[in-house]
């Protein structure tokens, strides 16, 4: 245990998270047991465990068998004693999970807001998010904390949101973290979606054995969440993580951030779609595709992921021709930073088995032989709920922080 003090609220706070988790870990546990897995002096335990008794984090079960004396009892963690909110945020939609402490989250629900001016979005959303509050039996008072997911650059430490091409220039630099807190009265952390993402797979996907890994976002833009050694990695303004804007061609379409070539220019699906279309009047008319755009006189991202099903299709070729670039950006990334799972995911996601093969032999052909063997590529299995599952789990790994990091927080404070 912290022996220098330092600041008290932080200790306290610290100690109490030790024995949640050792609780947690260990259960059932007596107090004496407590004290001595911790370190921390019987007294403090009692005072520790009277407070988690009221809110009922801790419950009392059953009784030890007596070696004579008083019975002590046994100490269980209470999963259903507070819940979380776990929130992602798109320009017109919003989705919305709950969680408990230990489960993962359920009652997934879409909402139409329309993101678009910061101050009334935000407004909606603290209804949507009061409204599930309040249903289901859901007591109010009982949760502890909302997650929620942005796109764009987003400063987690300000919780600010810098820019966001996604939801409009209205909310540059705008404080969404205060504002929501001032809405909702309970504390409120935002993060990037990938980086939300990373974490949902951390915390409930394919990643729970797992510190080292990497989320790509394959969508609208393409951007990685990077765990490693359990962090996010967050770069200097909190903006790392855009391989999307890795320069992947020499004088290559122009892209949303200014430049040209970008990856997110040539394999984001804008790009996919403005590619295909500019290539139909070539492609032959028995081609699934060329049929969706004669038959509707228009195709969509859908058209192009349903028709790259049919073999030697244009499209199954289309996806094939952008997962090259995919993968020698995800070779690059996998030499920067060794993580030992690299998971697809995002939109095109749904899409995965038509071009999986495609980067995995790219990655082996580019990235370094040996880091290349330790890194295993993988498909989401979080698919559309990732955002959301990622938010929740921004709260819950506050709430049960890992000892080290409280550590880590003490000292920064
Ligand atoms: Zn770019």
């Amino acid at each position: 245990m912290l022996k220098e003090p330092g600041n008290s609220k932080y200790v306290k706070k610290l100690n109490r998270m030790a024995v949640i988790n050792t609780i947690k870990e260990h259960e059932p546990l007596s107090r004496q047991q407590l004290a001595k897995i911790t370190g921390l002096t019987p007294p403090a335990i009692t005072g520790i465990i009277r407070e988690l008794l009221d809110i009922d984090i801790v419950r009392e079960v059953g009784l030890d068998k007596s070696r004579g004396g008083r019975r002590p009892v046994k100490l269980r963690f209470n999963p259903y004693a507070g819940y979380v909110i776990g929130v992602e945020v798109t320009r017109f939609e919003s989705f919305i999970g709950t969680a408990d402490l230990k489960n993962d989250p359920t009652d997934f629900q879409t909402f139409k807001l329309d993101m678009t001016e910061p101050e009334t979005g935000i407004k909606q959303l603290a209804a949507a998010i009061k409204q599930v509050m309040n249903e289901k039996g859901y007591i109010q008072k009982n949760f502890l904390g909302v997650g929620v997911a942005f796109p764009g650059l987003l400063n987690v430490y300000e919780g600010t949101v810098k820019r966001s091409i996604n939801l409009g220039n209205n909310w540059n630099n705008f404080p969404v973290k205060k504002t929501l807190e001032r809405e909702l009265e309970l504390p409120v952390f935002i993060e990037n979606n990938s980086n939300a993402s990373a974490l949902a797979e951390r915390w409930f996907g394919g990643g729970t054995d797992c510190k080292d890994l990497v989320y790509v976002n394959l969508g609208e833009g393409i951007s990685a969440g990077i765990m490693m050694n359990d962090r996010i990695l967050q770069g200097a303004g909190g903006h790392a993580g855009e391989i999307g804007h890795m320069s992947i061609q020499e004088g290559g379409p122009l892209c949303n951030c200014g430049n040209r070539g970008c990856l997110e220019s040539i394999c984001g699906i804008p790009a996919l779609v403005r590619r295909a279309k500019a290539e139909l009047p070539v492609i032959p008319n028995d081609d699934a595709l060329k049929k969706a755009w004669i038959h509707k006189g228009k195709i969509s991202v859908e058209d192009i992921i349903e028709s790259a099903s049919i073999k030697e299709s244009y499209s199954g070729e289309l996806l094939k021709q952008m997962s090259v670039y995919v993968g020698k950006a995800i070779a690059n990334v996998v030499n920067f930073y060794n993580p030992n799972i690299i998971f697809i995911g995002g939109k095109m996601a749904v899409a995965a088995e038509y071009f999986i093969d495609v980067i995995k032999n790219t990655v082996e052909t580019y990235a370094f032989p040996e880091i290349a063997l330790s890194t295993d590529i993988q498909v989401s299995s979080l698919k559309e709920n990732s955002g959301v599952m990622g938010a929740c789990a921004l709260v819950l790994r506050y709430l049960f922080k890992s000892n080290s990091d409280m550590l880590e927080d003490v000292q920064q404070a």
